[in-house]
């Protein structure tokens, strides 16, 4: 078992190193690095075409690009948010001087439960920032119908939800804006990246503006604004990966079958079901390990660890447990039953293109086992 080389959570997936060469020769050609540069206008129009949206804005990772969404659309006081979520979700809003206030989840997508919103609107209250976690999507119109009601902008972290299509559209387009991600451990990926998608072309604007320091023209500065510039480099990797990205997400959809079909009688092991109706992007693989089943979640990380397979607790701590944030109290486990549970069951599977069939068999016949 210890000659087999360790199985990570994901792997990115690099087009081949030889078709990456021109677009570096073009960088050098050229010489310019970044500051909106030819392949930074290149990548924003063929994101535009590829995830059927209407105006994009790059940035150097996803977590500038929620501070920056934040700061553009003027939030001040309140949030409300998931406390199951990455970190990067709640520390956006500290970054831009917000509160978070967290409510719970619902427990068949995991992703923030409509019916808690209300009760934690107060008069600080101007935003709500939804996940579409693992990119299963939110209830996007109870979220809007609630946002309408209150005058409150809603911002969508969609770092899962690259390429996901509900009803038509593009998951993207929801909410006044949404924040995507293009981290290495992601379905699509720059090295590091990100992107907020716009509604209308003065909105990308603005925030186009705010991630270059505040910048309008050479001498006029609007605010206070950050540097989340995507690179040359970065956006011309984007471009190549993009030609891959049909190719990524069939082998992400036959591992995600095979998962459902091999661990479908396994007591105990409970697949989270796919949402999204039309387009979905496969990007985790999810599974609760319930009371009845062997071993615990723990144990079964720790087994899986054994043969040299990384599962990942994805997503445990929940946020509300991290110390910047238990004081709060909206983070008392007592508001979060459902999430408080779904972080003690949840294990995310291996999946990612270069995953093979020997390793996914190996995977289901460890958990096939369980203490046995
Ligand atoms: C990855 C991720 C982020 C942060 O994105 P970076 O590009 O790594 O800054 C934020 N929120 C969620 C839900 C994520 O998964």
């Amino acid at each position: 078992m210890s000659s087999l080389k360790p199985v990570y959570v994901t792997q990115p997936y690099l087009p081949p190193l030889d078709d990456f060469i021109p677009y570096l020769k073009e960088i050098w050609d050229n010489k310019v690095l970044t500051n909106g540069g030819p392949f930074h206008q290149q990548l924003e129009r063929a994101l535009c075409t590829y995830l059927k949206i209407d105006h994009v804005s790059l940035f150097s990772n996803g977590t500038l690009g929620l501070i920056t969404a934040l700061q553009a659309l003027r939030v001040t006081g309140e949030v409300i948010t998931t406390p199951y979520s990455f970190v990067a979700t709640a520390h956006s809003l500290i970054w831009h001087g917000n509160k978070p206030v967290f409510v719970d989840i619902e427990p068949i997508t995991l992703n923030m439960d409509p019916t808690k919103i209300e009760a934690a609107i107060t008069s600080k209250t101007t935003a709500i920032m939804p996940v579409h976690c693992y990119g299963n999507p939110c209830d996007v119109e109870a979220i809007k119908r609630i946002a309408d009601n209150y005058n409150l902008r809603v911002i969508y972290d969609a770092c899962h939800a690259f390429g996901v299509e509900d009803r038509g559209t593009s998951i993207l387009k929801q909410g006044d804006l949404a924040v995507v991600s293009f981290h290495a451990t992601k379905v699509f990926n720059t090295f590091e990246g990100g992107a907020i998608i716009c509604p209308d072309a003065e909105t990308k604007q603005r925030i186009d503006h705010l991630k270059n320091f505040g910048f309008v023209d050479e001498l006029t500065v609007i605010a206070p604004g950050i540097n989340g510039k995507m690179s040359e480099i970065n956006a011309a990797f984007g471009l190549l990966q993009l030609k891959h990205m049909d190719f990524v997400f069939r082998r992400r959809s036959e591992i995600d079958f095979a998962y459902r079909k091999g661990l479908d009688n396994i007591e105990g092991i409970h697949c989270l079901p796919q949402i999204a109706s039309d387009v979905k992007n496969f990007s985790y693989f999810p599974i609760l390990i319930k009371s009845d089943y062997s071993l615990s979640r723990d144990q079964l990380y720790d087994k899986l660890k054994e043969f040299g397979i990384n599962a990942r607790r994805y997503f445990y701590p929940l946020i509300s447990q991290f110390p910047m944030y238990r004081g709060l109290p909206s983070a008392d486990s007592k508001n979060l039953p459902i999430a408080t549970q779904a972080s003690r069951e949840v294990l995310c599977l291996p999946i990612y293109p270069a995953l093979s069939e020997f390793d996914q068999q190996r995977i289901i016949d460890v958990i096939g086992k369980g203490c046995a």
